[in-house]
């Protein structure tokens, strides 16, 4: 009888905004080392899908490292190196079976415009041509030909808000024990295409994504060569060469996927190319909000989306709720320098108070103006909804640091210390605030608050702020982008579609 194989795991994961201000550092990530990643057994992150399928295998685990951070901006040199050096070292020394690894797919580093693409090449360099490399990735990666020249076979998820990421870390989990015990390599192929799609618009709920994501899944059923096809939105917000949608298949053998690429690319051709709406003005967002309104209605600054590696420092939707006299209206601001400021007011009295905001750079002053404070905590609260995109990276908890909530006329105002993306009412209801009693909330994100506010009456306003995830990309001066690209360049993709659809 043959030793058990032994599958290494690792994970590296971040989106990296290489428009936001700043770098990522180590000390911004979560990293976990050996058996602290044992941790993760039971969770509903992806480390925690691989783990659901793997210790249902005769197999022997060898977690190494895992680092993994919110999005932010440009990623420190030595963060990469660091990952780097701990893998090769152990796999030098160990000489696994396999790898499994969980990425993002568009992280950036001062010297490498594409992270992923760069390990997994010096993984195989290290390992050989042979080396089974597997894992799972984010839907919003810029998938490279290095990235899929060098894995065996990478799941994307196939759902955003990403409701799936153990979903799909367990698929790519069977994926590679299907490829080990039946001796049957698989390689990985791709086509990018010259799409940048703004967040908003990789929505898999609505149209290109959902005709694409269901089209990929009738062509994985229907060709036995393609074990898995992937549709890779994109992350607009990396000015790098590989940024735009693009499709990858994991395939058996000798077998091509280029039939199904052209088949998903007919798909975009007949539903087209989503239109981007201009953002509304916030008064003009105002305006269309009355005292009878039924529901909530949710301010959604795209530009200061937090999931999109922005700071979620921005104050000007707050300055304008103060400015229209608001009430029963809600936000959440990352502040750390406010918080620390308060320490020694108590709770329940009035003071004046000064949010930071973008700085000069963006054109927001910062906001001076009178508050009440009515709530102070620690900022750890639990997770509502376990199964969120916010579960799957941070677990049943999620630490927004030292946090109060402020009262501002009609505007009760949670400043948290570290920035925390609207994915779970948790983070309101901790803190004592009723947010289903709100007239307005204001939501620093572009799709991944939705699922969250999905059992809650809700119309949805995207309105016009500063920061480095705006909608309007004509306005990001991209250095490296491939071009022509849709929709910076006319017509550079209508052509494609014409003559895909004429085969
Ligand atoms: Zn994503």
């Amino acid at each position: 009888m043959s030793a058990l194989p032994i599958i290494t795991l690792a994970g590296l994961f971040h989106e990296t905004n290489t428009f936001a201000e700043g770098l990522s550092r180590l000390s911004d990530f979560t990293l976990m080392q050996g058996d602290e990643l044992l941790a993760e057994r039971g969770n509903v992150s992806p480390v925690g899908g691989f783990f659901e399928v793997a210790d249902a295998h005769a197999c022997k685990l060898r977690p190494v490292i895992a680092l993994r951070a919110f999005p932010g901006p440009m990623v420190e040199d030595g963060v990469v190196e660091y990952f780097l050096r701990h893998l090769l070292e152990d796999l030098h020394a160990c000489r696994p079976d396999a790898l499994f690894m969980v990425l993002h797919g568009a992280m950036v580093c001062e010297s490498e415009d594409d992270v992923e693409g760069y390990v997994l090449s010096k993984i195989r360099e290290e390992l050989g041509s042979d080396f089974p490399i597997f894992g799972v990735y984010d839907l919003h990666a810029n998938v490279s030909q290095k990235m899929t020249q060098s894995a065996s076979g990478l799941i994307a998820y196939r759902e955003n808000p990403h409701r799936d990421a153990f979903a799909a870390a367990k698929d790519a989990a069977l994926l590679m024990f299907d490829s080990l015990d039946s001796n049957r390599p698989c390689h990985m192929t791709m086509r990018s295409v010259p799409v940048l799609l703004t967040p908003i618009q990789t929505g898999t709920d609505d149209l290109p994504m959902s005709a694409l994501e269901a089209e990929a899944r009738v062509l994985e059923n229907e060709s036995p060569g393609i074990a898995a096809l992937n549709i890779n939105a994109g992350f607009a917000y990396a000015d790098t060469a590989d940024t735009s949608l693009s499709f990858s298949a994991v395939v058996w053998a000798d077998c091509k996927a280029e039939d199904a690429f052209d088949a998903l690319e007919a798909v975009l051709g007949r539903v087209g190319l989503p239109e981007s709406d201009p953002p509304l003005t916030i008064q003009n967002a105002l305006s269309e909000i009355s005292d009878a309104c039924p529901v909530i209605t949710l301010l959604v600054e795209d530009a200061d989306n937090i999931g999109g590696g922005a700071s979620g420092r921005s104050t000007t939707l707050l300055r304008e709720l103060i400015a229209a006299d608001c009430h029963s209206a809600a936000v959440a601001i990352c502040d750390l320098e406010l918080v620390e400021s308060l320490e020694s007011i108590s709770i329940g009295q009035g003071t004046s108070v000064v949010f930071s905001g973008l700085g000069r750079r963006s054109n927001e002053e910062p906001l001076c103006v009178e508050a009440v404070l009515i709530a102070r905590s620690s900022g750890q609260f639990d997770l509502e909804d376990i199964h969120s995109h916010l579960a799957s990276v941070s677990g049943r908890t999620f630490e927004m640091g030292p946090s109060v909530v402020l009262q501002i006329g009609g505007i009760e105002v949670l400043v948290t210390s570290r920035k925390t993306p609207p994915m779970d009412l948790g983070m309101w209801h901790s803190q004592g605030i009723d947010i289903e009693s709100k007239r307005i909330v204001g939501i620093k994100a572009a799709v991944s608050h939705r699922q969250a506010f999905s059992g809650i009456a809700t119309k949805e306003l995207h309105i016009d702020t500063p920061g480095p995830c705006s909608n309007l990309l004509s306005q990001f001066e991209y250095q490296k982008l491939r071009r022509p690209i849709h929709p910076l360049d006319p017509d550079a993709y209508t052509v494609r579609t014409r003559k895909i659809e004429s085969i």
